[in-house]
C-alpha cells in the first residue's frame, strides 16, 4: 500500500513535515521564522491546544471497548431492550479511573476506582457511572466538592495532605463505612480487572405500563477480587506508575479479556416503604441476605482503544444518560450528579460533546432543538425547524414513558392526537405515589449522623474482614500509616470516629497511630 500522503490541515499536499521556512541570505548563519510558515504556525498553535481540561475528578483512567450480552432475561422487571432477551448483545465503552490524583499520577494509590461504563443500546445510550465500592462518603450532594478537595492537594502548599483528608472525614463522619472499605486492601486493588463496579445508587427498572422496581447494579469481576498491601502498591507507584493501565492493555492485546457479571438486586416498592434503611442513602449498602443478587448479563472488555484521546479522554458519561427502562430513583446524590456530569462535559469538552464519535449513539440521533455550539459535527439538521411544535415538519415521538421523572399520564405527547392511550390505570396502582415519594425520608438525606450510621461497618469491620486472617489487622495499619502524617491535631477526632464502629477499632488505630509517633 502507498504510504498517505502528507498534507496540512486543510488538506494542501506539502514537501516536509519536519523543516521551518527561514529567511536566508546565503550565509551559514540563515534568518528568521517567517509569519507566512502556514505548517510551523499550525504546529505550534495546535500543540499548544492539544490538551483539554483535565476532569476535576477521576482524570487517570483505563480505558476499553468491549460487549455487554444479556445471559438472563429480566422483561418482567423492565423493557431495557439491552436487558431482555437471552443472548441480546450491545457494543460499550468502559473507564475505570481513580478519583482524586490528575491524569499521570500513580494508579497503585489507595483510592476508589470510578466504574464507568458506556452501552450503545438499540434505543440510545445507557451509561453506568459507578464506583467499585458499595457506597458514598457523602449523602448531601453540597458536600461533594469539599469531599473530593480534601482528597486532593492542599491550597497553599498544593501537596496531599492527611490533615485535610482527615478533618474532613472526622467531621462528616456518614463517610465512615466508605472509609472502612477504603482502608481495607479493596482500596489498593491488585488492577483493574480486579475490581467490581457498583451503582451505590437506587435506580428504577420500570415497564411501559407504569409498574417499577427498585435496583441496585452490580458488576462482580470474573477474575476474582485481588487486592495490593499498601506496601506492594507503594512500591508499583515508583516502579512502574502506569501498573494497571498496563496490565488492563497487555491481556486485551494478548486476547485475555476481563469480564464480568451484572447483578441486579430488586425490592418492590412496598417493600422500600416498610424497609428498615432508608433506600436513597448512597452510605448504605442492601445486605444480601435481604435482596439477594439476582444475574442477568456478562461484560466483557475485549478492543483497547484505536487512540486513547480520541476513544477516552473524549468519552464523556453520565448517570443522567439512561434508555426507557431505567429511571433515577428519588436519591438526591444521584439526582444531583445527573447535573453535573453533563455539566462537566460540556465544560471539558464543549457544547456538542455528544456529537463526538466515542459518545455518538449507534442510533439516529433527531434533535433539532440542541444545534449550533462550538465544534458542531452533525451537519446540524440542515433547514429543518429549529423551534418546537413547527406545522411544517411535524415530529414523530415515542409513547410517554412513565418512568421519566416528572411524567404523568395527563400529559399530552407533542406532536401526536390525543389517542386517550397513556396508562391510566398505572396513575392509580399501587406504584403512582413513588413517582413523587420522598416524604417520611426527606429527612434522613440531612448529613446529622446517628448510631444508625455505624450499624453497616461494624457489619463489614467484624463480620466480613473479622472471617478474613490478617484482615481487620491490615485495616487499622492502613489507616494508621495514613493517619499517622496528619497534623495530631485531627486525630483525637478521627480515633473517636472509628471507636463508635467498635471500641476495639478505635483502640487499635489509637495504639498504632500514637506508638508510631513516639518511635
Ligand atoms: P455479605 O456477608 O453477604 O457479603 C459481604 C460482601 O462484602 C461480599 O459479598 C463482598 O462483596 C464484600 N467483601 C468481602 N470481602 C471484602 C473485603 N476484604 N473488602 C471489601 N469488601 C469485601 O454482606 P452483606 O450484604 O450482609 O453486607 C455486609 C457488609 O458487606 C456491608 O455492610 C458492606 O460493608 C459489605 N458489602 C456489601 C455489599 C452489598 O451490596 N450487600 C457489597 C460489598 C460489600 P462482593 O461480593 O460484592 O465482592
Amino acid at each position: 500500500m502507498a504510504p498517505p500522503l502528507y498534507t496540512l490541515a486543510e488538506g494542501r499536499p506539502y514537501p516536509d513535515a519536519s523543516t521551518a521556512q527561514r529567511f536566508s541570505d546565503g550565509s551559514p548563519a540563515k534568518g528568521l521564522a517567517l509569519l507566512q510558515d502556514t505548517q510551523l504556525i499550525e504546529t505550534l498553535a495546535h500543540f499548544s491546544r492539544e490538551r483539554v481540561p483535565e476532569r476535576v475528578v477521576h482524570a487517570s483512567a483505563v480505558g476499553t471497548w468491549g460487549e455487554f450480552e444479556v445471559t438472563h432475561d429480566i422483561s418482567h422487571l423492565t423493557s431495557a431492550k439491552f436487558l431482555t432477551g437471552i443472548g441480546t448483545k450491545s457494543k460499550t465503552l468502559s473507564r475505570i479511573s481513580t478519583v482524586g490524583p490528575g491524569a499521570g499520577s500513580a494508579d497503585t494509590v489507595r483510592d476508589v476506582r470510578g466504574w464507568a461504563l458506556k452501552i450503545f443500546t438499540e434505543e440510545g445510550n445507557q451509561n453506568f457511572v459507578f464506583n467499585d465500592i458499595p457506597v458514598f462518603f457523602v449523602r448531601d450532594p453540597i458536600k461533594f466538592p469539599s469531599l473530593n478537595r480534601s482528597h486532593k492537594r492542599h491550597p497553599a502548599t498544593n501537596i496531599t495532605d492527611p490533615t485535610m483528608f482527615w478533618d474532613f472525614h472526622s467531621q462528616n463522619q456518614e463517610g465512615i463505612h466508605a472509609l472502612m472499605l477504603l482502608y481495607s486492601n479493596r482500596g489498593t486493588p491488585q488492577s483493574v480487572r480486579h475490581v467490581n463496579g457498583y451503582s451505590g445508587h437506587t435506580y428504577k427498572l420500570t415497564k411501559p405500563d407504569g409498574t417499577f422496581h427498585y435496583v441496585k447494579f452490580h458488576f462482580k469481576t470474573n477474575q476474582g477480587t485481588d487486592t495490593l498491601t499498601e506496601q506492594e502498591a507503594d512500591k508499583l507507584a515508583g516502579e512502574d506508575p502506569d501498573f494497571h493501565k498496563r496490565d488492563m492493555w497487555d491481556n486485551i492485546a494478548k486476547g485475555n479479556y476481563p469480564s464480568w457479571t451484572l447483578y441486579i438486586q430488586v425490592m418492590t416498592p412496598q417493600q422500600a416503604e416498610t424497609y428498615r434503611w432508608n433506600i436513597f442513602d448512597m452510605t448504605r449498602v442492601w445486605p444480601h441476605s435481604d435482596f439477594p443478587l439476582q444475574e442477568v448479563g456478562k461484560l466483557t472488555q475485549n478492543k483497547n482503544p484505536d487512540n486513547y484521546f480520541a476513544d477516552i479522554e473524549q468519552a464523556a458519561f453520565s448517570p443522567s444518560t439512561m434508555v426507557p427502562g431505567i429511571a433515577p430513583s428519588a436519591d438526591i446524590m444521584l439526582q444531583a450528579r445527573m447535573f453535573a456530569y453533563p455539566d462537566a462535559a460540556r465544560y471539558r469538552l464543549g457544547t456538542n460533546y455528544q456529537q463526538l464519535p466515542c459518545n455518538r449513539p449507534a442510533v439516529p440521533v433527531y434533535c433539532p432543538y440542541q444545534r449550533d455550539g462550538q465544534g458542531t459535527i452533525n451537519g446540524n439538521y440542515a433547514g429543518d425547524p429549529n423551534y418546537v411544535r413547527s406545522a411544517l415538519k411535524p415530529l414523530a415521538f415515542c409513547p410517554v414513558d412513565k418512568g421519566l421523572p416528572g411524567q404523568t399520564p395527563q400529559q399530552k405527547v407533542l406532536g401526536q392526537k390525543e389517542s386517550g392511550k397513556g396508562g391510566t390505570a398505572a396513575a392509580a396502582g399501587p406504584d403512582a405515589k413513588h413517582n413523587i415519594w420522598v416524604m417520611g425520608t426527606v429527612e434522613d438525606y440531612a448529613s446529622e449522623v446517628t448510631e444508625e450510621d455505624f450499624e453497616q461497618p461494624r457489619e463489614f469491620g467484624e463480620k466480613v474482614l473479622g472471617k478474613q486472617p490478617g484482615q481487620q489487622e491490615q485495616l487499622v495499619s492502613n489507616v494508621a500509616g495514613h493517619l499517622g502524617k496528619a497534623d495530631p491535631a485531627v486525630w483525637e477526632a478521627t480515633f473517636d470516629m472509628f471507636s463508635r464502629v467498635t471500641p476495639e477499632l478505635g483502640e487499635a488505630i489509637r495504639k498504632a497511630v500514637t506508638s508510631k509517633a513516639q518511635k
